[in-house]
């Protein structure tokens, strides 16, 4: 299962994927960059497809 993860060097901490979060998982940190915590997250891309800078990636779970 795919996961999501925040590319600090281009989100710009506007918060608009903290407020579609319905899963509450998302929050902006201390350096103004949106965090996805991975206990919370529910993987369904909202975020990911809202997000003005395409900030959100998704990344491929590695193989155990
Ligand atoms: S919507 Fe995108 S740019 Fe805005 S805080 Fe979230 S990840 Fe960062
Ligand atoms: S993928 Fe869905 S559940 Fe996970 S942080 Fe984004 S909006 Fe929230």
């Amino acid at each position: 299962m795919a996961y999501y993860k925040v590319n600090k060097d281009i989100c710009i901490g506007c918060g608009a994927c903290m407020d579609s979060c319905s899963e509450e998982a998302i929050s902006i940190t201390e350096e103004d960059v949106a965090f996805i915590d991975p206990e919370k997250c529910a993987r369904c891309g909202i975020c990911a497809s809202l997000c003005p800078q395409e900030a959100i990636e998704e990344h491929e779970e590695e193989e155990e």
